[in-house]
């Protein structure tokens, strides 16, 4: 039997997942870059190095979860896909399809996904789940501005305490990391943070060793506060 991990990367056809897929793959994990566009997933892959397998799954895709499961064993699930849609409103303006969209990949996606995953894991003992969330998430900086994104940030960090916690004392570690604000289509161009820094926690806590933390929130492979 092979003990090569395998981890599955949302989103990894560019930006942060892009560049969690690389550096997984050259730990020598076997990476399923995951795209919602099938061509995208297919050309990203082809540009790294290592084990890497696209695989088309758009996060919001009901059959999502049953799409993942035929791939077999899945140790590491990366909830990376995003989207930061409401840069526009504030919470007394939001129209409520941008927060149902914001819902749908953000929360509704990872959720489904690690639903998923989670009974193999815990069967098998083994696993780490990486929710990607952001410094806009926290409760303790809540604020105005942005405000379905911060929702669904805040709510993706509920949802690993709750998973985290479910979860104890099987070896299914699972985490929230804020990526710092990162050099991506998202970031923009005055985002300070080089890609390769960004994804650094990501891949961190997705290869945790066995007794490392669970249901805790990071940046810079330091904890921070929910
Ligand atoms: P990005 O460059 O905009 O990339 C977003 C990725 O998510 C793309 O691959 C996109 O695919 C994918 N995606 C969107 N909707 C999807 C869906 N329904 N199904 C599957 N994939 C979907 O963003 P990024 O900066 O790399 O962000 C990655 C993660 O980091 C996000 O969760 C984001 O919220 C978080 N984050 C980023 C920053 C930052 O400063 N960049 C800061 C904090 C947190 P397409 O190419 O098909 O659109």
């Amino acid at each position: 039997m092979s003990s090569q991990r395998v981890a599955v990367v949302t989103g990894g056809n560019r930006g942060i997942g892009l560049e969690v897929s690389r550096q997984l793959a050259a730990k020598g994990l076997k990476v399923v870059l995951t795209a919602r566009d099938g061509d995208r997933a297919k050309q990203a892959a082809a540009g790294l190095q290592g084990d890497v397998v696209p695989f088309a799954l758009d996060v919001t895709d009901p059959q999502a979860p049953a799409r993942l499961l035929e791939l077999g064993v899945v140790d590491v699930l990366v909830n990376n896909a995003g989207v930061f849609i409401d840069r526009d409103y504030g919470g007394l303006n939001l129209p409520m399809e941008v927060l149902r969209d914001t819902l749908e990949v953000n929360l509704i996606g990872p959720w489904q996904l690690a639903e998923a995953v989670a009974p193999g894991m815990r069967q098998r003992g083994y696993g780490r789940i990486v929710n990607v969330s952001s410094g806009l998430g926290p409760m303790s900086e809540m604020s105005g501005g942005d405000p379905a994104y911060r929702v669904s940030k805040s709510s993706l960090n509920a949802l690993t305490r709750i998973f985290a916690d479910e979860l104890r004392g099987t070896n299914v570690l699972v985490n929230a990391v804020c990526p710092g604000w990162v050099q991506t289509d998202m970031g923009g161009p005055r985002a300070p943070v080089p890609v390769t820094q960004g994804a650094d926690t990501i891949v961190w806590l997705a290869t945790l060793p066995d007794g490392g933390p669970t249901g805790s929130f990071f940046r810079d492979r330091r904890q921070i506060p929910w």
